[in-house]
């Protein structure tokens, strides 16, 4: 089996494109065959550098290696001309004169008189065309019968041949054209299965006459349904971000994505959650639904927050690193600390910039303090028990959650206070804030220096505000 994406580079990687990308690399990884890449570059107007950088990048983050390629068709004019040869020598292509000014007179013609508007065939039998003046070269399509498509996705679709025009293979300029190339690229790349959208359906009756024309094995065909917004239209911009790297943005794994991606269109029993290896093992096009698949962006959050729950810490501190980077924050401490530090909060976030979010007060020693929360809590708290805590923390020589919860215990003992008097403060004190894991984690990976001086900074407050006596623990 051998499979490919064949991307036109017109503008970002999108979320049709990347499903396209990833049943073609499933399918191929499924049955151990090769998934090819080749780049549409042939209409230079809309092609461009930035596109094919971002469409490289959108499939190196997604994780869809490609095996062969990427083959460009700007760098492939030497492999399509004999193919153009080979259709004028066997009589399935002819040189066509007639300007544009002239096609476009015989649709005119055509849509007054009732007719189906296309080119009329005026030059198919000229014999008298020099090969030296512009001309260009068209695909005689056959006069009657039909075309049809095995489609592997919509089972049997019938093309009336008539309804089919003698396409153009080959410009005045001597540039192939696109439907050509395809057919030329399919063959030479030996392509076994074209797994591709909807839109592209009109096209392949035309791509069947020009294999048979040329004697080429002709592929399988399976055409992916469409990919509507929450409201039923085409999916689009005004449906939220529609780019693939904008979820690596904002913080999406890519393994989330390509578990949603997979599932916009295929099934496998109700199974809802896949790591990318089921998504292998499980993957085929019997279970592609014929009808068009929606695209929920709350979906999409949960698929994530379940990959990025189950994700193995050292996993999830690796792919957070760069986003707490970006934000020019300093992490104190290596990487086994952030793994840590990634643990406490792994339940606590849907995406990796939720995630980080919740994190400020493990990466900044400047806290914001929130005002409701230091009026609940701190301003309500005795500094006395707050400053033996304190001392009680400060005397541990262990530094872990079982070690710290028994300080709690001793402090809470001799005040004879309920934990949720003194958890609650504590958290104020440590995180500027009412939310964060369980305090004796929190306590654990801030890490004695910084849990102490954060109580002191809480404590001048309190002395500051007036609370108390001033009661500071001993060190
Ligand atoms: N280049 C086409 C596109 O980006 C795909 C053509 C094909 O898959 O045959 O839509």
């Amino acid at each position: 089996m051998r499979t490919r994406f064949a991307p036109s580079p017109s503008g970002y990687l999108h979320i049709g494109g990347a499903r396209t990308a990833l049943f073609n690399y499933l399918l191929a990884r499924r049955h151990g065959g090769t998934f090819v890449l080749r780049i549409e570059d042939t209409d230079r107007d809309r092609s461009t550098d930035e596109s094919i950088a971002a469409i490289l990048d959108s499939l190196h983050w997604l994780g869809l290696q490609w095996d062969e390629g990427p083959f460009y068709q700007s760098e492939r004019g030497d492999v399509y001309a004999p193919y153009v040869e080979r259709m004028l020598a066997s009589g399935h292509a002819y040189r066509c004169t007639c300007t544009p000014e002239e096609v476009d007179a015989m649709r005119q013609k055509a849509q007054a008189e009732g007719r189906r508007p296309g080119y009329d065939g005026r030059c198919r039998d000229r014999t008298d065309v020099d090969p030296q003046a512009p001309h260009v070269v068209r695909f005689r399509t056959p006069d009657d019968g039909e075309t049809g498509v095995n489609d592997l996705i919509r089972g049997p679709v019938l093309f009336d041949n008539r309804e089919i025009d003698d396409l153009v293979i080959r410009r005045t300029d001597g540039s192939p054209t696109y439907n050509f190339v395809v057919v030329v690229d399919d063959a030479e790349m030996r392509v076994t299965h074209v797994v591709r959208g909807e839109d592209h359906l009109s096209n392949t009756p035309k791509q069947i006459m020009m294999y048979k024309a040329l004697g080429l094995p002709v592929p399988e065909f399976a055409h992916l349904p469409l990919i509507l917004g929450p409201d039923g239209g085409r999916l689009s911009k005004r449906h939220g971000a529609t780019s693939v790297l904008a979820y690596q943005d904002m913080g999406y794994l890519p393994d989330a994505v390509i578990n949603f991606l997979a599932r916009l269109g295929w099934s496998h029993g109700d199974q809802e959650i896949f790591t990318r290896a089921e998504l292998i093992e499980h993957f085929s096009l019997d279970n592609v639904g014929s009808s068009a698949g929606v695209f929920n962006g709350e979906k999409l959050e949960w698929v994530n927050f379940q990959h990025l729950k189950t994700l193995p810490a050292p996993q999830l501190a690796a792919a957070v690193k760069p986003l707490i980077e970006a934000r020019a924050w300093q992490i104190p401490g290596n990487d086994a600390w952030l793994a840590r530090m990634v643990a406490t909060l792994q339940e606590r976030a849907k995406t990796l910039s939720e995630l980080v979010d919740a994190a400020h007060y493990y990466l900044q020693d400047d806290l914001t303090f929130d005002a409701a929360a230091v009026d609940k809590h701190l301003a309500t708290a005795s500094p006395a028990v707050l400053g033996d805590l304190r001392a009680a923390l400060a005397s541990l020589t262990m530094w872990d959650t079982a070690a710290i919860q028994g300080a709690f215990e001793r402090v809470l003992e001799t005040h004879a206070l309920k934990l949720g008097k003194l958890a609650q403060p504590v958290r104020v004190a440590l995180t500027g804030g009412t939310v964060s894991p369980g305090i004796y984690e929190l306590i654990d990976v801030l890490g004695k220096d910084r849990v102490l001086r954060r109580l002191d900074h809480a404590l001048e407050m309190m002395l500051d505000r007036g609370q108390g006596s001033g009661a500071r623990g001993q060190e």
